[in-house]
């Protein structure tokens, strides 16, 4: 008898402990491998599984006997042990790779730097609305190779970090979305842009003739980029700003979606969500549901009364008929535009973190337009003052989300809007943006 097909799992949070359940059920001899800690959740997971598990260090000999390594998107290829496996020829692959190899279930896979899980979460919103068995994964609930191995979903939507998609070989989306692509996490790719488009194009490498691929049609990088690789699938791009043969666009006011010959409209003032980003964003779910048969009236209505997404543009309180608005989530430039575009009133903006090499230039319009005062909030401000020293009156700053809050609250007249979009990583003086956002809420309803 053959003997047992050997993986190997590097990291043990989600998408590692889901593999080793798949993986196991798979009849997989499994060991899991974490440099650092594992939370106690996992740990009774791997357990429970009766597979072997180790932290705090890797041990190079076993992890080099398997036959395959699944890597958890959080571990750099950089990471030394990575590099010895890649060394030793052993393929290293994603939990996304892995998965899909054992489900038949259609996929509607969704990458971008901004907007995935706004889209994913619409779209699944949508498909739940239809009636459709449909499974949610990515940064969201339990992993998709969890649900692959205890589920039996006829759909899956993806949000699929450009992480998730290093890590592929044979994954397919029958539908992928690609919201948009503005440099983020270039870190991780050589500081390099080509490489960061490429592991998002990625997501649409194998699909073929009959696959679709939604992309917007406005982004200019993604039009610079979409004429350098071949894409089999059929193209459905989405704009703001041209009509589009086959795809959506708008139109007075309306939106006006075509695929396969079928058309829908509905006007973008019904959308649940604000913003010319969530106008696109309602296009890229529409078109996935459009694509899939769904009736009208059930895009529609999905349309509009999905509950957006917490820390993504969330009205928190209105106080003295001032509204407070969290948008925690926003940690590049060009979320923070979107942000500062929709904002219908003067406006006093909190911003700041852990810049990744931000270029303020693009916020300048927005901000001598709408705002009337900047907090700024993190360990190091000197950027961000000398950004927008000279347009607007008041600037100040805090290491303090409550005393930001104080002082926006004191600033803002009636009418006015305080925004939280910081265009920054938060890890100078929060855990992560959950908890700025967290922090923002509670320092606001203390008000
Ligand atoms: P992701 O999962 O890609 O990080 P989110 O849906 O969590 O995206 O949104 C992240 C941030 O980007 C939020 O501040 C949100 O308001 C903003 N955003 C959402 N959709 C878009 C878009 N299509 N273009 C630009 N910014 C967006």
């Amino acid at each position: 008898m053959k003997n047992k097909q050997k993986i190997a799992i590097l990291g043990a949070g989600e998408s590692g402990v889901g593999t080793a359940i798949l993986a196991k059920k798979q009849g997989f001899e499994v060991f899991v491998s974490d440099f650092g800690k594992i939370k106690d959740k996992y740990k009774k997971a791997l357990e429970d599984l009766k597979v072997q598990w180790e932290e705090g260090g890797h041990t190079e000999l076993q992890i080099l006997d398997a036959d395959v390594v699944m890597k958890s998107p959080g571990i750099p290829e950089k990471a030394p042990m990575v590099k010895k496996i890649m060394d030793k020829g052993i393929p290293v692959i994603s939990e996304i790779e892995f998965a899909s190899k054992y489900t038949d279930a259609k996929i509607i896979g969704i990458t971008g730097s901004n907007g995935k899980t706004t889209v994913t979460k619409w779209v699944y919103h949508t498909l739940k609305n239809a009636g459709l068995s449909v499974g949610m994964a990515g940064n969201v609930g339990d992993s998709f190779a969890k649900q692959v191995a205890e589920e039996n979903y006829d759909w899956y939507v993806l949000e699929l970090s450009s992480f998730q998609l290093d890590g592929i070989v044979d994954f397919k989306p029958e539908i992928a979305v690609l919201t948009n692509i503005t440099p983020d996490h270039l870190d991780r790719y050589d500081y390099k842009l080509e490489n960061y488009v490429a592991s998002k194009f990625s997501i649409t490498k194998n699909q073929t003739e009959e696959d679709f691929f939604i992309y917007d049609a406005d982004d200019e990088i993604t039009i610079e980029w979409l004429q350098h690789y071949k894409i089999k699938a059929q193209k459905l791009p989405f704009s703001l700003v041209n009509k589009v043969e086959n795809g959506a666009y708008v139109e007075d006011n309306n939106i006006k979606i075509t695929t396969q010959n079928s058309q829908f409209i509905m006007p973008t003032s019904s959308l649940a969500l604000e913003g010319k980003h969530n106008t696109k964003n309602a296009m890229a779910a529409s078109t996935v549901a459009q694509l899939l048969r769904i009736r009208k009236e059930t895009i529609r209505a999905s349309m509009e009364n999905f509950q957006g997404v917490e820390h993504r543009l969330e009205k928190v309180l209105k106080i003295n008929n001032v509204l407070y608005i969290n948008d925690s989530k926003a940690t590049n430039t060009n979320a923070t535009y979107y942000a500062l575009e929709s904002m219908e009133s003067e406006t006093v903006w909190i911003v700041g973190g852990v810049d990744k090499g931000n270029n303020y230039e693009e916020l300048l319009p927005l901000v001598n337009e709408k705002v009337k005062a900047i907090i700024c909030l993190g360990l190091d401000n000197s950027k961000i003052f000398d950004a927008f020293g000279n347009c607007v009156e008041v600037m100040m700053e805090t290491q303090s989300m409550a005393e930001a809050v104080q002082m926006a609250y004191k600033i803002a007249e009636k009418g006015n809007m305080v925004l939280l979009s910081p265009a920054c990583a938060s890890f100078d003086l929060f855990e992560n943006y959950e908890e700025r956002g967290r922090e923002f809420k509670n320092a606001v309803r203390n008000l």
